[in-house]
């Protein structure tokens, strides 16, 4: 009866014996397998570089969707949004006294719950990613973002 482990450890012990034993079938058979070999490689070139090709476009299409991993910030410390409409967005959260005005979380509680600043958002919803964004205070709101994203889908319609 066939002892796969009995075999594995005659394999492992007589490792030596079996390099000398490949060695000399491949000298003597040299010609034969070279043949063989070159053969193969040249029927299967094409296959070859398609393959190579697919997973060179599969990485590149990886890296372009990957998105960048949000940078997680120590406590009490302020990541500064991309300030698209100047000062107006410290000015709101000042006027909102560093709360969220649905919820009332803090700027402070914010960054240890979500790991990044408070967020400012649009009340009509004109804003980062509007054609023509509405940028006065009054249009300002400070919002966790929690009921930012509540907001925004109730907008889009998604929740009532
Ligand atoms: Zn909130």
């Amino acid at each position: 009866m066939y002892n796969k482990q009995y075999h594995q450890e005659w394999n492992k012990k007589n490792k030596e014996r079996i390099r000398l034993q490949k060695q000399a079938y491949y000298l003597k058979n040299k010609k034969r397998i070279d043949a063989r070999n070159i053969e193969y490689a040249l029927k299967n070139r094409e296959k070859t570089y398609e393959q190579q090709r697919k997973w060179r476009e599969q990485k590149r299409l990886k890296n372009l969707t990957r998105r960048p991993r949000r940078r997680h910030l120590k406590e009490g410390e302020f990541l500064p949004y991309r300030n698209k409409y100047g000062d107006l967005r410290e000015q709101a959260i000042r006027r909102d006294e560093g709360k969220c005005i649905d919820c009332g979380m803090t700027r402070e509680e914010h960054v240890r719950f979500f790991g990044v600043d408070i967020t400012v958002d649009h009340k009509d919803g004109e804003g980062y990613n509007s054609k023509n964004p509405n940028n006065i205070l009054e249009n300002l709101a400070t919002r966790c973002l929690r009921c930012h994203g509540k907001k925004d889908q109730k907008r889009m319609g998604k929740i009532n």
